[in-house]
């Protein structure tokens, strides 16, 4: 076995971080998280997890979990301003024929099951701490966090999402994540008994409203909206209810029932801006890799940040099992992820440009048909 990447440091303790902590302590690494949130909470609604994060999460063992706390879902179902059927895109059951096409569930259980993998993986966790430094030989990466702490490492793996400090430290400041011009508003809501996959209802100008199911009794209400050029506009937190409901005013059918009756102003409304980033490859620097939002980030059109993320976490853990020298293991990296990832970022952009452009004629079902096969081809 190659020694070279035996110890191990993950900076950010979220959707990346924790699968590959999960995966790189199941082939025996000694494996430290550090993670800045000192209440290791995590916020957001739902999340949609595509048949290619159950097959990736399977290999971990932790698909079946996520099945259970969550939705199964089939395929994306399209419908009019006023709630009329348009087309359904199905969705094929790559995980196998034992898992559903894909899974809704909410972020706190995703979290929650990811958290308890990893206490019981034997990892050690460290809460309200980062990176302060980072200098590499050839050998080792040395880091002082902020607490003043010092440690050596075989491999640091940079998790810490969107505007990873990680990133900053070792590629400089010229990576940043560009806002698409597109913001998303969600909300949590009861399901309703209809709503057993994802619904997506085309509001043209006034954007694209959704339900996406994430449990027997919970659903969550969607919105993206393109809003005036210029950076994303700003809300105070008790506003968003009932912005929200502005927005939404324009739909009918079942979108106009949910908005009236269950957007309260008590509601836990989350407003987020798209933002997309892509890292030229390779990811890494000699002994510091970037993975998940931190290499590459997309809007959510398609619904594969996290997908990617949780892949790039279980071919690390492949790839340094095989055995070969670390830049071999990295380089074998790189070529498994990169056009993967690109490709999807790509489709995400695409779709988020043709819904702010108002594109006539764009071919929404084609390319989220595509962005279906890429995720079914093997990683
Ligand atoms: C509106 C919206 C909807 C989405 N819906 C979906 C979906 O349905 N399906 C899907 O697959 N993807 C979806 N995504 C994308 C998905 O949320 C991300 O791709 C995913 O969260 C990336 O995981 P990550 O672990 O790389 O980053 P994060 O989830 O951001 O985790 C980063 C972690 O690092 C920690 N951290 C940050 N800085 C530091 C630091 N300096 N030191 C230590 N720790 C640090 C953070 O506290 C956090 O815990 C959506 C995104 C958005 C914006």
């Amino acid at each position: 076995m190659d020694k070279s990447a035996q110890k191990i440091l993950i900076v950010g303790g979220g959707i990346a971080g924790l699968t590959a902590a999960v995966a790189l302590r199941q082939i025996g690494r000694e494996v430290e998280v550090v993670e800045l949130n000192p209440q290791w909470s995590v916020y957001g609604v739902g999340i949609i997890q595509q048949g290619n994060a159950l097959r990736a999460l399977d290999r971990i063992g932790l698909a079946e979990k996520c099945i259970a706390a969550g939705h199964p879902m089939g395929g994306v179902r399209f419908y009019d301003l006023q709630g009329t059927f348009l087309f359904e895109v199905p969705q094929p059951p790559i995980a196998g024929p034992h898992y559903p096409p894909g899974n809704g569930l909410t972020r706190s259980r995703l979290h929650a099951i990811l958290q308890d993998a990893v206490r019981q993986s034997g990892a050690t966790i460290r809460l309200g701490l980062t990176v302060a430094t980072l200098a590499q030989s050839e050998s080792e990466v040395s880091v002082t966090f902020s607490d003043g702490s010092f440690a050596s490492y075989d491999l640091v793996v940079g998790a810490d999402g969107l505007k990873s400090l990680v990133r900053r430290l070792v590629f400089g400041s010229e990576y940043q994540p560009t806002y698409v011009g597109q913001v998303c508003w969600r909300c949590n809501v009861p399901r309703l008994p209809d709503v057993t996959t994802g619904w997506l209802f085309d509001g043209g100008p006034h954007g694209k409203a959704g339900f996406i199911p994430l449990a027997p009794d919970l659903m969550y209400i969607l919105l993206v909206e393109t809003p005036p050029p210029g950076p994303p506009p700003r809300f105070p937190r008790e506003c968003l209810p009932a912005a929200y409901r502005e927005r939404l005013a324009p739909f009918g059918g079942p979108v106009a029932l949910v908005r009236d009756r269950y957007i309260t102003d008590e509601s836990e409304v989350i407003y987020r801006p798209f933002e997309t980033l892509l890292l030229p490859s390779p990811w890494y620097r000699g002994r510091v890799l970037l993975i998940g939002d931190a290499a590459h980030a997309m809007t959510a059109h398609v619904a594969q940040g996290a997908a990617m993320a949780i892949e790039d976490a279980i071919v690390l853990a492949e790839e340094l099992e095989s055995g070969d020298p670390l830049p071999q293991a990295l380089d074998r990296f790189m070529q498994r992820r990169y056009e993967r990832c690109k490709a999807l970022v790509e489709i995400s952009s695409q779709l988020s440009q043709w819904e702010r452009d108002q594109t006539p004629d764009a071919d929404v079902e084609g390319l989220t048909r595509r962005s279906f096969e890429i995720a079914a081809t093997p990683i």
